[in-house]
């Protein structure tokens, strides 16, 4: 396990289960809010099956946005590398898990990310972990593309960067918008990607191409 001080104060913390997340602080008025919420749905807080309730909400919902406690650079590091490659560089079907800030209800699907490099390249595996840094807090999806292309353009200085988003809503899906089976595809184009339309087609021709592995 490893922390840093995050820029919003949080604590950035490495752990690979959840249930061990260590939290800072006192949970104790998450919990109460939590029970009073049990109340207001007219639960019983008391219940024996709520009575841990509380507790685990309240951890599972600071392991959700634990990404408010790290930025692109921690995860990225010294994982940048000087190399002369100019062709387009892609990570696809990145899993994703995030929360709509309008209900606090999950929305998840695939990212796909490419960018042209521009003397250095960035570790491959540090791209989902870019990912997960702006995934795990609340969002809309279309700003969660925009910022992990803004991210990498900073980092990576490219000479462009895409990044798509398809995702299914669960905020669409559960409260009767009778929109079941309906995936949200956004794009986020800098550079190249934005102005070459070579560039940009072979990247969303990539993007959309049946997975063959
Ligand atoms: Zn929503």
């Amino acid at each position: 396990m490893s922390r840093s001080e995050g820029p919003t104060g949080r604590m950035a913390v490495r752990v690979t289960d959840p249930d061990d997340y260590p939290v800072e602080g006192d949970l104790a008025d998450y919990e109460a809010l939590v029970r009073r919420q049990l109340e207001m749905v007219g639960e019983d807080p008391e219940r024996n099956g709520l009575l841990k309730t509380p507790s685990r909400v309240s951890k599972a919902m600071m392991w959700l946005t634990r990404g408010y406690g790290q930025t692109a650079a921690d995860v990225i590091g010294d994982a940048l590398f000087e190399e002369n490659h100019e062709n387009m560089v892609m990570v696809r079907d990145i899993e994703m898990y995030s929360m709509c800030e309008h209900h606090m209800l999950p929305f998840f699907g695939k990212v796909h990310v490419a960018y042209i490099p521009n003397g250095r390249i960035v570790g491959l595996s540090k791209i989902p972990r870019v990912v997960e840094v702006f995934a795990r807090r609340l969002q809309v999806q279309e700003r969660l593309g925009e910022q992990i292309a803004d991210a990498l353009e900073e980092v990576l200085r490219p000479k462009g960067v895409g990044v798509v988003i398809e995702a299914v809503h669960l905020c669409m899906m559960m409260r009767g918008v009778e929109k079941q089976n309906s995936r949200t595809i956004t794009s986020s184009l800098r550079g190249l990607f934005r102005d070459d339309s070579k560039t940009r087609s072979e990247f969303l021709r990539l993007a959309q191409a049946p997975t063959s592995i």
